[in-house]
């Protein structure tokens, strides 16, 4: 790998659009890794990828898709089950999905790895620049800076994917 070279983990396609964006403006060549066995059920996994696919054509992009393990994500966040959205079940998701995309970027020997999580208004990228901190090449990048959330509204609808409407587990769903 370059160093250049980065392992973008990919929540959905919305959130996808402008990371990329601010990576390719940053100098970065992101290759987008889906892992995101928080999702339930499946089928809602599956069709969030299928938008991830849609940008990764747009931008010219390679995908890997993570085997999806639900039961491991939920045995990760046992106890914390109740927690509000933003909690303890969230920065235990945070590190089960980290965890995961570190171990593959050294897998495949990527210097650098960040996660798309950020751009979310609803998520706290403090705590998952916390979370990330025990992993060596893990990126800091706040990407709902520079406008970053608005500009993947704004994408989201040019290129008309699908945009979930709940976070992802099933106790996110209201
Ligand atoms: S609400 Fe979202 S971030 Fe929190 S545990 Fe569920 S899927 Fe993960």
């Amino acid at each position: 790998m370059e160093e250049h070279d980065i392992l973008l983990h990919a929540c959905c396609g919305p959130c996808s659009t402008a990371s990329i964006e601010r990576l390719l403006e940053e100098g970065w060549n992101p290759i987008l890794y889906f892992s995101n066995s928080n999702i339930f059920p499946e089928e809602e996994a599956i069709r969030r990828y299928e938008a991830l696919l849609e940008v990764a054509r747009t931008y010219h992009l390679q995908v890997i898709n993570e085997h999806y393990d639900h039961a491991a994500w939920l045995a990760s966040v046992a106890g914390f089950e109740t927690e509000k959205e933003g909690g303890g079940r969230c920065e235990r998701c945070f590190s089960y999905n980290l965890a995961q995309a570190s171990q593959k970027a050294e897998e495949l020997g990527f210097r650098h790895f960040t996660t798309t999580l950020t751009v979310s208004r609803f998520k706290n990228s403090k705590m998952i620049f916390r979370v990330g901190e025990q992993f060596p090449s893990f990126e800091p990048i706040d990407f709902k800076k520079k406008g970053g959330f608005d500009k993947s509204v704004q994408l989201t609808k040019q290129l008309g994917i699908y945009r979930q409407s709940y976070c992802g587990c099933e106790f996110s769903k209201h």
